[in-house]
């Protein structure tokens, strides 16, 4: 029996040429931090994004230069054979860069608004009304996305005053979880009534709580059956935010919430934007929820194993894994399903081993310098010497070419 319960049901929306919804893979999306009128800076972001593995690149679409850049944007990357869709981020002006730029209008593949930031007082609707217009003309998705540091100020003000009149009110956290639920399908049926189609809305409503975040989806998923895109808005720095954005969506994915995620990482100085769309993916695998590269189960070493060569192999493993990825997933699909094991001593090595479909379990302090390595359970080869890292790996490779190979059996094969 699945571990986690089956997606919430909804109906597919196309993003680009990537579909979105129950009956299609959690999707990973990111978002560049680049200038959008810097065209080879940006090109290039999205291009690391796509190659990180990122299905979909976010861009923001913040003034007139940025909407002029767009076209070119999306037709270096498709120079580039980067088949990636190109969703704009419009906040206050979006309305008026559509209109005043109609190749960035057909160029994008979907636009996020944000009902907060559309526009003020009475501008608001007819704001909002101009860009679900525009989307309409050039056939794009929309997504809908209410965060929370950005709420729609009217409506919140409205909800925290009929709140204050009442008998027994809420506590002011319930009236804002209720806000932003209630803006982005206030949104939607809004959208729908200006001619949106029903399966051209994703909706999402950031937080920076993991909690909040919980019971806002929870909400949100029990109120409509647009697909949701999920994300911990602003989850911070390295370690902090790898666990907030994992635990958030963990939770929820878990519970069959989510069609698309993104990790909001704060970049170190020096990091990777790239870093992102690995956090999620590792999520999403870790979850069982999809496989994109091999996973290497491995150890945390104690006294047992005074040697940090397996540590090194480990390691080693992984990267010539990821390396090898790109070129199996075209010749070896199936590949990026396999289950390795690297393990330090005999207490845990051999079960962990026979648990992979190749597993090693190396000698700790004071055991025989003989290493076994277990194949689909059974143990099929004892390896001696300084050779036994490459050794290793080149029975992994003789292995992926046995099992997705051209030719080979394919009932045998795992599918991601
Ligand atoms: S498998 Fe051995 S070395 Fe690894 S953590 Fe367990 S006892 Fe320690």
């Amino acid at each position: 029996m699945s571990a986690h319960q089956a997606r919430r049901k909804t109906p597919t929306v196309r993003i680009g040429d990537i579909p979105v919804g129950s009956r299609h893979p959690v999707m990973v999306q990111s978002m560049t931090d680049t200038d959008t009128a810097d065209v080879g800076a940006t090109v290039a972001q999205v291009h690391q994004l796509w190659m990180a593995g990122s299905e979909v690149v976010r861009i923001t679409v913040n003034n007139p230069e940025a909407a002029a850049a767009v076209p070119e944007i999306v037709e270096h990357l498709e120079n580039l054979d980067c088949r990636v869709p190109v969703v704009g981020d419009f906040h206050y002006n979006g309305h008026r860069l559509l209109a005043d730029h109609p190749d960035c209008a057909r160029a994008l593949a979907k636009y996020r608004i944000n009902p907060g930031n559309v526009g003020f007082g009475q501008k608001k609707d007819r704001q909002f009304a101009a860009i679900i217009e525009k989307a309409l003309e050039y056939d794009k998705p929309v997504r809908i996305g209410v965060n929370w540091g950005s709420l729609d100020e009217q409506l919140l003000a409205k909800m925290m005053d009929d709140n204050a009149s009442r008998s027994r009110p809420a506590s002011a956290a319930e009236v804002m979880r209720e806000a932003l639920v209630r803006s982005a399908l206030e949104s939607a049926a809004c959208a729908e009534d200006l001619g949106m189609a029903h399966d051209r809305i994703v909706l999402s409503c950031k937080v920076s709580d993991v909690q909040e975040l919980i019971v806002v989806y929870r909400m949100l998923a029990g109120r409509c059956d647009y697909p949701l895109h999920l994300g911990l808005t602003e989850a911070g720095m390295g370690i902090r935010g790898t666990v907030a954005s994992s635990a958030a969506l963990a939770v929820l994915l878990g519970e069959g919430i989510g069609d698309t995620i993104r990790v909001s990482l704060t970049p170190a100085p020096g990091q990777s934007r790239t870093d992102e769309v690995r956090i999620a993916r590792d999520l999403l695998q870790s979850m069982g929820f999809r496989a994109f590269v091999p996973q290497v189960t491995a150890c945390p070493g104690c006294g047992r194993t005074t040697s940090s060569f397996f540590r090194e192999l480990a390691s080693s493993v992984q990267a010539r894994l990821e390396e090898r990825m790109p070129h199996w997933r075209e010749s070896h699909p199936g590949a990026e399903g396999l289950k390795l094991a690297v393990m330090g001593c005999v207490v845990n090595g051999p079960g962990e081993s026979r648990h992979a479909d190749i597993g090693i379990s190396l000698p700790g302090t004071g055991e025989s310098p003989t290493v076994p390595v277990f194949i689909d359970g059974e143990k099929a080869h004892t390896l001696r010497g300084a050779n036994i890292a490459e050794e290793f790996l080149e029975i992994v490779e003789d292995y992926v070419d046995r099992r997705f190979g051209p030719g080979s059996d394919s009932e045998h094969r795992k599918t991601g």
